[in-house]
């Protein structure tokens, strides 16, 4: 029997939303909890900021609007 207590974390993808002069960008949500949870939940991203779950995108995501703090944050 092995013992898998260390699993990798896993992130979500959230999409924050466009309030002044601040863009809408994709985030990265650490992934606590089962997905169906949190789909369309807002969550605190690994930055530091709100956005809603989206858990038809996978983080990381090919994408161009990328919140680059969550970009720095998730990569090991
Ligand atoms: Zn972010």
């Amino acid at each position: 029997m092995t013992a898998q207590t260390l699993t990798p974390t896993a992130f979500v993808a959230a999409r924050s939303r466009a309030h002044g002069p601040t863009v809408a960008l994709w985030h990265a949500v650490e992934l606590h909890r089962s997905e169906c949870e949190l789909d369309g939940a807002c969550e605190l991203t690994v930055c530091g900021a709100l956005a809603r779950v989206t858990t038809d995108e996978r983080w990381p995501l090919a994408a161009r609007d990328v919140c680059p703090a969550c970009a720095v944050l998730t990569r090991c």
